[in-house]
């Protein structure tokens, strides 16, 4: 019975009384306090220490071992100033989460005493005893060394708790004989790649030798916030991030009065403590507002070099699961803790940028910028419609496949939005039609004559998994709880092959004697009539599109996840991964080993929670209530036909309970392909079977002896 529970739920919450930062603390005093910035180091090094190191941050550069123990000491310095006791490297294994293994600053001196040590040895290169984080098959069990090795570009920062701080250094992790086993390596390798495949292009475009290009990205994090009391008492969100059980509430979210509504008091205090600390750490938090289902929230940064946002990214999910519990409440990150209620996801924002700031994929205001931007947009098409296999891939888990191809998420269908200004842009330009009227004439491209091009997206289209939205892209499918790190290293490597292959052409064609003009118009044409197959402006969620896509566009509808992962090892995957020096073969078998893994024990988890949630906590309800419905003497016509209802429904329970218990034995095989295939195939039907049951179960059991908290508590009792 969980009625003290629904009081303390709504009422018991603790407030954090310390007063919020004002805006102009935030920029002067609070913002990235917590960070080693090059700032911060200038004023801690030698003239030559530093610029050496400017240079291995900013450009890139390998870094002088020499200084290293300059650097490792003005680190210890500044991160004991800052209260730090110990360092860890931090590092994104391939589970998705991160890691870190705290040592000391202390260490005994031989005297008794004991001193602050931390080496250049130390910052540069660790070795965590991390032989348990996956490794697909990359280290034998006798050699499972793998080793954290400094990452300069981002910067340290320290980590506080309520009894302390740690320095945490970004490190890549890779085994000894040099294949990444991390999420970080392969991305720092993609934003080299399309470093190295842009900058050629740029100057044919007359940019400046000496021109770095990297990618940008700012990631919109959605959540669901419930009360701490509910989720202790529901296993199934405890073991596995969303709920195995529950009937839809009577009030759904067809109100839609939550969208943007007014943030609850309690709520509001929690983000604001939460960006308070996130400011500290150097992360430029914009916007927070409620998301369309009750209970689900948003929180987006300002963009940033990928790299530095897949790292701020990992520090804003563990920073909204730590803060929610200072308030009484549970942050949920899973793509769908909800049957029946809007699922989450992380829309990447992504773009291209030079090192001075300009934006590839901003429309610019004279011919000549329009002509380079048309261009990198044709670049992203090309990708986009020859790479639809590895996006899919990149959002491929057992808990985004609750989210895709599910009436409210992006379809698993890859397509993109170009909106309509845009389209007829390119259309026009295909078919060899000049501007009309008025608006004519911006911009000359050999034949054809366009109008300006829209400076600002126009329409939105929330049905798009892959979306134009005005100077960036907005990659939608990817899922609430996964890192941004092998969607953004997908997304570099496939503009990176369609940028290099496009500048080719356009090479040839200048080589040819073509202008500069007329070359481009007709590489952008062309490709755009190779590729426009890609391009869906319309509901991303209709029937009619599905059959469209798949049957008239030959596009690939790759519905779950195990659909899609055996592709990552295609041969044309391989070369292309390979190609670009981002990962080998072996490095992306081992991926994909992992990627079934995961999928196996997540699903099986579940498999099991479901099992021993029906059998331990509904089957025994259901018999108190029946128990109580007997014990009545008076004749009834109501309590017969109820506790017909209650007993027709616990057998149903039961036989589908048999099944499910059946399929958590069977183990589909040995290899770790032929398991993952088992619980999708077996395990998930057998657990909705039990759900469809136990749900009904919930409607007519009375309230006092439902052993779960309900749709109804955990999602509008605020
Ligand atoms: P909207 O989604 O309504 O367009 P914003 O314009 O605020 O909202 O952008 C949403 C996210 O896109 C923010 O995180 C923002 O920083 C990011 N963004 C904006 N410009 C770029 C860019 N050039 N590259 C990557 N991300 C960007
Ligand atoms: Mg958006």
């Amino acid at each position: 019975n969980h009625d003290l529970d629904v009081i303390s739920a709504a009422r018991n919450w603790r407030v954090e009384t310390s007063p919020p930062a004002t805006p102009a603390q935030v920029v002067g005093e609070l913002f990235a306090s917590d960070v080693l910035t090059l700032e911060e180091l200038k004023t801690r090094l030698s003239k030559s220490a530093y610029k050496s190191l400017r240079g291995t941050v900013e450009r890139g550069e390998t870094l002088d071992p020499a200084i290293a123990d300059t650097v490792a000491l003005a680190m210890k310095t500044w991160a004991m100033e800052k209260g730090a006791t110990h360092y860890t490297h931090w590092f994104q294994p391939l589970t998705g989460a991160t890691a870190e293994k705290h040592d000391s600053f202390v260490s005994p001196n031989g005297d008794g005493g004991a001193i602050a040590a931390f080496s250049g040895k130390e910052l540069i290169q660790a070795e965590p005893d991390a032989s348990s984080f996956p490794s697909g098959g990359l280290r034998a069990t006798f050699e499972a060394r793998g080793y954290t090795a400094w990452d300069p570009s981002s910067p340290a920062f320290i980590m506080r708790h309520a009894n302390g701080a740690t320095l945490c250094i970004p490190t890549a992790f890779a085994s000894w004989t040099g294949e990444a086993l991390d999420l970080k390596t392969p991305l720092l390798r993609s934003v080299e790649a399309l470093n190295q495949a842009v900058t050629p292009a740029l100057h044919l475009f007359g940019a400046s030798l000496g021109t770095r290009v990297g990618s940008t990205l700012g990631a919109e994090q959605e959540y669901f916030l419930i009360a701490e009391e509910f989720f202790f008492r529901r296993p199934d969100l405890v073991m596995t991030g969303r709920t195995l059980f529950g009937a839809q509430p009577p009030r759904g979210q067809e109100l839609e009065d939550h969208y943007f509504g007014a943030i609850p008091d309690r709520v509001l205090s929690f983000m604001t403590d939460a960006e308070q600390q996130l400011y500290a750490l150097g992360i430029p938090v914009k916007t927070r507002h409620n998301e369309v289902a009750p209970g689900q929230f948003e929180i987006a940064p300002i963009f940033e070099q990928s790299n530095v946002a897949a790292d701020h990214q990992q520090l804003i999910m563990q920073v909204l699961r730590n803060t929610a519990r200072k308030y009484g409440l549970v942050a949920l990150l899973h793509e769908k803790p909800f049957a029946g209620v809007n699922g989450s996801g992380k829309h990447c924002n992504w773009s291209m940028s030079t090192d001075a700031g300009e934006n590839l994929l901003e429309p610019g205001d004279t011919p000549h910028e329009n002509l380079q931007f048309l261009f990198f947009c044709a670049a992203v098409i090309k990708a986009v419609d020859e790479h639809q296999d590895l996006l899919r891939i990149s959002v491929a888990s057992a808990s985004n496949d609750h989210r895709l191809g599910a009436n409210e998420a992006p379809p698993a269908i890859i397509s993109i939005f170009l909106g309509s200004e845009l389209t007829e842009i390119f259309d026009r330009l295909e078919s060899g039609e000049g501007g009309r009227g008025a608006e004519a004439g911006l911009l000359g491209l050999g034949s054809p004559v366009l109008p300006p091009l829209p400076r600002h997206a126009g329409d939105r289209n929330r049905t798009s998994p892959f979306a134009f939205t005005g100077n960036k892209f907005e990659f939608r499918a990817v899922g609430s709880s996964q890192s941004i790190s092998f969607p953004i290293t997908v997304l570099n490597l496939i503009v990176a092959d369609a940028v290099q292959s496009l500048t080719n052409e356009l090479q040839a064609q200048l080589n040819r004697g073509a202008g500069l003009d007329a070359a481009v118009g007709e590489i952008v044409k062309a490709t755009y009539s190779k590729h426009k197959r890609i391009v869906f402006n319309g509901d991303g969620y209709s029937e009619e599109w599905h059959r469209e896509a798949e049957h008239e566009r030959g596009l690939l509808n790759l519905r779950t996840s195990l659909d899609a992962i055996p592709l990552l090892t295609a041969p044309h995957n391989v070369e292309l991964f390979s190609k670009f020096g981002v990962l080998s073969e072996r490095e992306l078998s081992a991926r994909q080993e992992i990627m079934y893994d995961i999928y196996f024990k997540t699903v099986n988890i579940e498999g099991e929670t479901t099992e021993y949630v029906a059998q331990t906590m509904i089957l025994p309800a259901a018999a108190e209530y029946l128990g109580d419905l007997s014990a009545v003497k008076t004749p009834s016509r109501a309590l017969d036909a109820t506790a017909t209802e209650v007993a027709a429904l616990t057998d149903e329970l039961y036989d589908a309970l048999q099944t499910l218990r059946e399929q958590n034995r069977e183990t589909g095989g040995e290899e770790i392909h032929d398991k993952a295939h088992h619980v999708r195939d077996h395990v998930l039907p057998a657990m909705s079977q039990v759900r469809q049951a136990a749900d009904r179960l919930e409607k007519v059991v009375a309230d006092k002896h439902w052993p779960l908290p309900t749709y109804r508590q955990l999602l509008f009792v605020k």
